[in-house]
């Protein structure tokens, strides 16, 4: 962390746009190093719906790195599996049957040790980042603007102006774009009509429901239900795993060839469709999903196509608005964790010189240098990953593939979770120091 007094450290106005995930994140990452921050975000508070989060160790790591309480609060709300499996990722069956194998028949168990499958609700998340950043009680409330949607941004030599929807403009040192994958600020950075600046269709999607474990264990067993599971199947895979002490976050992603034709990402009550994307798989699968008849189904995006540069003047992108990635490494949010690590600490190194815009520039460009080809790494294995979970059964089965299978599987995790992300934070600050000083 860097060696600045918190007065050196105001210098530097952070305008974090967006309080997701990762924008709470770097708030609670440079609330630590004493910088200076505002977050701006379009909703009325820090709450989202949705399912869990599922991490991995290098994502358990992020959190200690930003801040030493956050891991180890983020481990006592977990959802994990039971006591004597908590070291497994997930296990690996059969959605259907093949020679020598019955349907649901367990082939391989993922092993990521000593956690295992952690997950806790976005919702829970978001709560207790922004908790950390001090965003909920006494003064520090006022470094949380709701109801702020950002619509442009004007670089100047001293800092960025930002306008927002309601008619207001404020100003900062600089901007680090935390908006997802419908990113506001991607498009003002770059032309926005450029494939670069609209999220493209993975061509896949996923039928999403939460069971709960009673309703599982009479199909399953109590073992199977409580456990983390990826189901391999014909064109397709099911994920589940705990979400909470009673809930299995499940979803049964399938191909979706060609464009995707709605303005919407969601669609609800899809059981017809469902049935047909069930055709060829074990009654396993099929008994899951009929807990849940009717589910929407939900199509996955990412960015296609990047632009040459994530970071312009005193902005820069992170998250999901730099690398919006599909979820079949699970490791979207873990990704943006390091985001807001690497980013807090160069900018941190950057508000040691009272930072002029040549600091704020070379902290950007130290970020992008380290940061983007390790996400870009974790983007291709996640949109490689539909094919990995589903491209098993598209031709006959035999013992020698599912054995070369199951090897390859378990080395694919390694590079995302067994990674020097504290290494990646000092490169980054040793490249800024001395890009600063020229
Ligand atoms: C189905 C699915 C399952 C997933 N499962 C996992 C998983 O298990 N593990 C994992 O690591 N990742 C997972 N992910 C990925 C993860 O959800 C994202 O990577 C993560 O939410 C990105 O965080 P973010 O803060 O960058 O973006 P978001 O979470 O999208 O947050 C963006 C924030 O910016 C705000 N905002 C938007 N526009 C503006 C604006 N103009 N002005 C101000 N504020 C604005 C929004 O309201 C929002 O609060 C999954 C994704 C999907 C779709």
């Amino acid at each position: 962390m860097g060696s600045h007094s918190p007065e050196q450290a105001e210098c530097l106005n952070v305008a974090i746009i967006g309080g997701g995930l990762c924008g709470l994140a770097l708030a609670v990452a440079l609330k630590q190093r004493n910088i200076g921050f505002k977050v701006y975000e379009t909703r009325s508070s820090f709450t989202e719906v949705g399912a869990g989060i599922n991490i991995g160790p290098n994502t358990l790591e992020a959190f200690r790195l930003i801040d030493g309480e956050l891991g180890e609060a983020y481990l006592d709300m977990a959802a994990r599996n039971p006591p004597d499996r908590q070291d497994v990722w997930f296990d690996v069956r059969l959605g259907a049957a093949i020679d020598s194998h019955r349907d649901g028949e367990r082939v391989a168990s993922l092993m990521a040790p000593p956690t295992g499958s952690m997950c806790v609700g976005r919702d829970a998340l978001l709560q207790l980042l922004a908790e950390r950043a001090g965003l909920i009680d006494g003064v520090g409330r006022q470094r949380a603007a709701f109801n702020k949607k950002l619509v442009g941004l004007e670089n100047t030599v001293c800092g960025v102006t930002m306008s927002f929807e309601d008619g207001t403009f404020e100003q900062a040192s600089v901007v680090i774009a935390c908006d997802g994958i419908h990113s506001a600020v991607r498009r003002l950075m770059i032309d926005p009509d450029s494939l670069a600046a609209t999220p493209g269709f993975s061509q896949a999607g996923g039928y999403r429901a939460m069971l709960p474990f009673q309703k599982l264990e009479m199909l399953l067993g109590p073992q199977m239900a409580r456990t983390s599971q990826v189901f391999l199947g014909p064109s397709g895979y099911l994920i589940m795993y705990p979400v909470s002490e009673t809930i299995m976050n499940v979803a049964l992603w399938v191909w979706r060839r060609g464009t995707w034709p709605h303005r919407e990402w969601v669609l609800p009550n899809q059981r017809s469709a469902m049935e047909q994307d069930l055709q060829g798989w074990g009654a396993t699968v099929r008994s899951i999903m009929e807990l849940a008849p009717d589910p929407p189904f939900f199509a996955g995006h990412y960015y296609h196509t990047q632009p040459e540069s994530h970071w312009k003047g005193r902005v820069c992108l992170i998250g999901d608005a730099a690398h919006a990635m599909p979820p079949h490494a699970g490791s979207g949010a873990g990704q943006a964790m390091e985001d807001a690590y690497v980013m807090a600490e160069v900018l941190s190194s950057a508000a040691e010189f009272a930072p002029t815009e040549a600091h704020v520039a070379a902290a950007l460009s130290a970020y992008e240098a380290v940061r983007r080809p390790r996400y870009e790494r974790v983007v291709a294995a996640s949109v490689k990953g539909m094919h990995d979970w589903s491209d098993l059964y598209d031709v006959p089965v035999t013992e020698e593939r599912l054995t070369e299978w199951i090897e390859l599987a378990k080395s694919r995790f390694e590079f995302i979770w067994k990674h020097d992300l504290a290494g990646d934070a000092s490169r980054a600050r040793a490249s800024m120091q001395q890009k600063a000083v020229l």
